[in-house]
């Protein structure tokens, strides 16, 4: 169920956003995207004669932590809402029961670290129903958070029975993944690139089921360019794991999968952005070099393979996008999405590393959908069902 089809009014609304946005040492939002995000949730539920109340967690605290405080996030709530806001020290208990019972409609009430009770992360059902008796209705627009079994995402929706619903955030990151993974417009396309395979084999697993082409680049495409017999020098490679990229080589073959591994690549002594680089086939790199990012002709023949997809999906960076020297291919494969968005073609791009290369190129606002929760995402891409989400829809 969508926010949209409850009746809010005159309703205590209590939201689980994911306001667990980074901070800098003077205990400044320095991205407020998350918070950003969760707007359009926030504004519904005041224009519809609710009062909102919201909750999130924000770091890893071990009992109270000052810094870790959602006190600090109060002013940039405020600038984005345009309106004062009421914050309370503490997230359950009589005092936040009553407040929030005396709260008026069109006002936002933000509770405290729900983490700083341990009983949040240890998903217990009785501080799940403490939170509970502060509202009438429970939405969760916290994608970022879904695939956690905390008390307030898995276990507090359980006791609202039909008076549940997702935000707007959480529901257009669960349709973004679905227009790639059930409703896909054919040719679908995922890009995979990023460090490991071994953090990638059950997202390769999975989206072999779904797509009709399929690109590994990054520091993960040695392992299968080894796994054939080819020379990587000193490239990052997992040795246990060259069978199981066999494996799904063979597995994507049956399945008619086209898999685009690199042809060529920028290679260098060392790793770092002052060596001298050279081009070089991604079969025959020399003993003493490193593949760090993927050369021309990669990027020539995976831009064909972009720009005639319809629905892509992008997780990964294909180089070591984070050094001026190896930062080309990432950014031309960025490119390359960009244009076949442009053409038509849906792209959701997710995961932590993606999104910081297309936030340092400026393309932030160049793809269909950029999600906003980096562990939920790749869980849902590896076919696991999230518990945030698979309780509000019991
Ligand atoms: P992941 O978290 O697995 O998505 O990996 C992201 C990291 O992979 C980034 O920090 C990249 O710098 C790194 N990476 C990408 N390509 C390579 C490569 N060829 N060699 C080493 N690291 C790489």
């Amino acid at each position: 169920m969508l926010i949209s089809e409850l009746d809010l009014k005159d309703k205590k609304v209590l939201v689980r956003v994911d306001f667990n946005v980074p901070m800098n040492k003077n205990l400044e939002v320095t991205d407020n995207t998350r918070i950003k995000s969760s707007m359009n949730t926030i504004m519904h539920i005041l224009r519809n004669g609710g009062t909102c109340i919201l909750i999130s967690h924000m770091g890893r605290p071990n009992g109270y932590e000052k810094n870790l405080s959602l006190k600090n996030i109060v002013g940039e709530l405020e600038k984005l809402l345009n309106k004062k806001i009421i914050f309370l020290n503490d997230c359950i208990g009589d005092r936040i029961e009553k407040a929030c019972r005396e709260a008026k409609k069109g006002e936002v009430i933000l509770l405290e670290n729900l983490r700083f009770y341990p009983e949040e992360e240890l998903g217990e059902l009785n501080f799940a129903r403490a939170l509970s008796a502060i509202g009438d209705v429970y939405i969760n627009d916290a994608f970022g958070t879904a695939h956690r079994n905390h008390a307030s995402t898995g276990i507090l929706p359980t006791l609202f029975k039909r008076k549940k619903a997702m935000g707007f955030l959480l529901h257009r990151e669960v349709e973004a993944i679905e227009k790639v993974l059930k409703n896909g417009r054919s040719p679908v396309l995922s890009i995979i690139g990023g460090a490991k395979v071994s953090s990638k084999i059950q997202i390769l697993k999975n989206l072999i089921n779904f797509v009709d082409d399929l690109i590994i680049g990054g520091g993960m495409a040695y392992t299968f360019i080894k796994s054939q017999g080819g020379e990587i020098g000193n490239s990052l490679v997992e040795e246990v794991f060259l069978d199981e990229a066999q494996k799904i080589l063979l597995l994507a073959k049956d399945k008619n999968v086209k898999v685009h591994l690199p042809h060529d690549v920028v290679v260098s002594e060392k790793f770092s952005n002052s060596s001298t680089t050279e081009t070089v086939n991604i079969y025959n790199i020399p003993k003493n070099m490193e593949g760090l990012d993927i050369g021309p002709l990669t990027i020539k023949k995976f831009n064909e393979t972009i720009l005639s997809s319809k629905t892509i999906l992008w997780n990964g960076p294909l180089g070591v996008f984070e050094m001026s020297n190896f930062q080309n291919g990432t950014k031309q494969i960025a490119v390359s999405i960009a244009n076949s968005t442009k053409r038509g073609a849906f792209s959701l791009v997710g995961g932590g590393d993606s999104i910081s290369a297309i936030k340092l190129f400026g393309m932030d606002d160049k793809f269909s959908y950029i999600s906003t929760g980096g562990g939920a995402m790749l869980e849902s891409i590896e076919g696991k069902v999230l518990p945030g989400i698979e309780a509000i829809l019991n």
